[in-house]
């Protein structure tokens, strides 16, 4: 089984960027839990189906194709019940109109189960020798028994900055808004915000993408 390196922590603290590239220095994939999330809303939001009814997202979970890629570019695909052709969603799901929902399908514990047997068996069968995989709830559910088991936060201003970095056109203010308000919806179903024992914590408010990736590194060599 390749070995687990678990990352959790909140919008903008630099995780999915960081743990990219430290999974391409470890020579790991990297797998996005918080893709498949947005993928799914992405999936709720083309068919019409409710995203606050567990059944109706079960429904779309039991009939849909998921796939992700754990190297190189984080190409994300979905097929749609009943269509025949795969839809690449890799810049679709990164939209103000599926952040701003992904919270509504994440917060059923029926379909996080299926999702986290999902991410299971991606990691299982990826024939990889490791894998670097980063969520919410990482360290403490979907792989508590991770060899390595990081928790990165940063400050709501600097999360916010770097997000509006990445955003063009969108206000710092708004971006901060936006992320509390999602933090605020997340954290009712996990608490990503504090370290569960034995999670080591990763502040990146002071360091920069360099240093922060350091710091993973070192605690996976450590
Ligand atoms: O990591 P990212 O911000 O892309 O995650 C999008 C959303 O997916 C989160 O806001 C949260 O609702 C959900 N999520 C989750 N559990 C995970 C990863 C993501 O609930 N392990």
């Amino acid at each position: 089984a390749p070995i687990l390196v678990a990352i959790d922590g909140p919008a903008g603290s630099g995780k999915s960027s960081v743990s990219r590239a430290a999974a391409t220095r470890l020579g790991f994939g990297i797998l996005d839990t918080g893709a498949a999330y947005r993928a799914l809303a992405w999936a709720a939001l083309e068919t019409g189906a409710d995203l606050d009814a567990e059944p109706a997202v079960l429904e779309l979970l039991g009939a849909w194709r998921f796939d992700i890629t754990l190297r190189g570019e984080q190409r994300v695909t979905v097929v749609l019940p009943g269509a025949s052709a795969p839809s690449d969603v890799t810049a679709a799901i990164r939209e103000h109109a599926v952040s701003g929902q992904v919270s509504r399908v994440s917060q059923h514990p029926a379909v996080r189960d299926r999702l986290n047997d999902m991410f299971r068996a991606i990691v299982a069968g990826s024939g990889l020798p490791g894998v670097v995989i980063e969520g919410r709830d990482i360290t403490t559910v979907v792989a508590p028994d991770a060899p390595v088991r990081i928790l990165m936060t940063a400050s709501p201003e600097v999360r916010a900055e770097r997000r509006a970095g990445e955003l063009s056109g969108v206000s710092r203010e708004q971006v901060l808004a936006d992320i509390i308000a999602r933090d605020a919806k997340d954290t009712l179903v996990v608490d990503f915000m504090n370290p569960a024992p034995g999670v080591t914590l990763v502040d990146t408010s002071d360091l920069d993408f360099e240093q922060s990736i350091q710091a993973v590194i070192d605690v996976v060599q450590a």
